[in-house]
């Protein structure tokens, strides 16, 4: 049975976390609704929430009831709570072996880097952008040796462990590295040896409130709780699960590519609702007992990404689901749209591109983009890659594995915001959402024979099902390497992933 430490960390976290979603609402309010003149206010709100937040996760008080829980049998025998505790103690060690100035300098170069890199990205100027990249690479790697790295592991390791816990770079390489192969050889037949499908139906002029619209339509499909969450404006898309019974998604619109939004839309409705099956929240919104602590947790961002990808390209970007979505998109987008058929339009939501932008990349490509780039990241951590010599090994390695040249650094290693504010070790976690995504998907199929059916009927009810149960519910209470095992009985593979992509590119490409 819990006791009377367990119940007061529980407590402390929970009021935390209260603090934190005070600052995820300043963090989301900036990126749709504040006007420019706020930022310099909003900066200043968003440092002092985080110092109080620092603060209270690395008070000696957390450090006690930590320890009283760990010898305590009553917790240690509800394997629940003991796997709370063991997930407080993992958040405790890293936040307390990082010195508050350090903190605070990261968040501050950070913010001033991510300015720099706007404008550096704008004019293409990677030397602009070189010495606050340079500043934000030592920074970063002074943060990984305050963690120090993993028995039997790299620097990096200590960054990556932030986003995925407990993944090892080495072991991520001997996934990625056939992979690249594989994806490299399929890309190449479909480009070189099949026929591209006719853009033509993702080319209509779709009118803003249409595409909201219709947007809106599909998430309330997907299952997404729109008492409990919105849809709002923004210009880099994201998720953020703001409080319990808050769920707030952003997408952006494009008039005469909508189905950038819709697949934007899908994607994070997908993080969303992950987000509104966390058992952070009751029935009705209200917090549980065990809101800000891990088990009310996302499990890693490998595993968020996988619940994203999945809604966008396994279910969205399916024959299936344009069964459905056709004559509903019709209705929304008139004439222009009706003249082809869902086959016509399915086809078209799954062309292959060699393109420059991760970001815009297609299923086959994108991962090819991510791995450059942990590649990369990898070699100027362990200080293999001097940051001036970047632009170069950027555009050596994409040529290599793309066929083409890249033409300027703003469409090389300029373009993500990521390296900018020192988000380091947290690309790869895109690909482990792929692969993961794949895997679950052979499951949800496997258990439901009749998902296409169901899905050509706009009953999504199975997807949503199998994921709460077997991901959304758990919260961090297993690692992700175990909730893969339970969910699908396998460890995790490329083999899902290359199966989904070669079964359904090469009919699309006739090769
Ligand atoms: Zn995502």
């Amino acid at each position: 049975m819990p006791t009377q430490a367990y119940t007061e960390l529980c407590h402390l976290k929970r009021d935390a976390a209260m603090l934190s979603s005070v600052g995820a609402l300043l963090g989301w309010d900036q990126e749709t609704y504040m006007p420019e003149g706020g930022t310099a206010a909003r900066a200043e709100q968003k440092a002092v929430i985080a110092g109080l937040l620092h603060d209270r996760h690395t008070s000696p008080r957390v450090g006690e009831l930590l320890a009283a829980c760990e010898s305590d049998k009553g917790v240690q025998a509800d394997p629940e709570a003991a796997a709370n505790v063991r997930e407080m103690r993992r958040d405790y060690d890293r936040e307390t072996k990082l010195p508050k100035d350090l903190v605070t300098e990261l968040a501050n170069v950070g913010a001033r880097a991510q300015d720099a890199w706007k404008d550096a990205r704008k004019r293409s100027d990677f030397k602009a952008f070189a010495p606050w990249l340079e500043k934000m690479m030592a920074l970063t790697r002074r943060k990984a040796e305050c963690y120090g790295a993993p028995k039997g592991g790299e620097l990096y390791d200590a960054l990556l462990d932030e986003y995925e816990p407990d993944a090892r770079a080495a072991e991520i390489e001997a996934v990625f590295n056939p992979l690249r192969d594989r994806l490299s050889t399929l890309v190449a037949d479909l480009l070189d040896n099949g026929k591209t499908p006719d853009l033509a139906p993702r080319r209509i002029h779709a009118p803003q409130a249409a595409q909201h619209a219709f947007g809106l339509k599909v998430v309330e499909q997907m299952g997404f709780d729109l008492s409990k969450g919105r849809l709002d404006i923004t210009t880099h898309p994201f998720c953020e699960g703001l409080a319990p019974g808050d769920t707030r998604l952003t997408t952006r619109y494009d008039e005469h590519y909508f189905m950038a939004a819709l697949y934007g839309t899908m994607h994070e409705a997908g993080h969303g609702l992950y987000e509104q099956g966390l058992p952070k929240q009751g029935g009705d919104g209200e917090p549980t007992a065990i809101f800000g602590t891990p088990l009310s947790e996302a499990r890693s961002l490998g595993i968020h990404e996988s619940q994203s990808r999945g809604w966008e390209n396994f279910v969205g970007r399916g024959r299936a689901f344009w069964a459905w979505a056709k004559p509903v998109a019709d209705g929304f987008f008139g004439a222009e749209f009706k003249k082809f058929d869902a086959e016509a339009v399915y086809r078209a939501s799954n062309v292959v591109e060699r393109s420059f932008i991760r970001v815009e990349a297609d299923e086959a490509t994108y991962n090819l983009h991510v791995m450059l780039r942990f590649g990369l990241e990898r070699a100027m951590i362990a200080g293999d890659l001097a940051i001036k010599d970047l632009p170069g090994a950027w555009n050596e390695r994409f040529e290599r594995m793309m066929g083409v040249k890249v033409p300027d650094d703003a469409r090389g290693c300029l373009q993500d915001v990521h390296w900018s504010f020192g988000l380091i070790g947290y690309f790869p976690t895109y690909t482990l959402g792929n692969l993961y995504a794949a895997q679950f998907f052979e499951a949800i199929r496997a258990e439901t024979r009749d998902l296409d059916d169901r899905i050509a009927r706009g009953d999504m009810g199975a997807v949503l099902k199998w994921t709460r149960e077997h991901i959304h519910r758990h919260g961090r209470r297993f690692t992700s390497a175990e909730l893969c095992e339970k969910a699908t009985g396998k460890p995790l593979s490329p083999e899902p992933l290359m199966r989904h992509l070669e079964g359904k590119l090469r009919p699309v490409y006739g090769v």
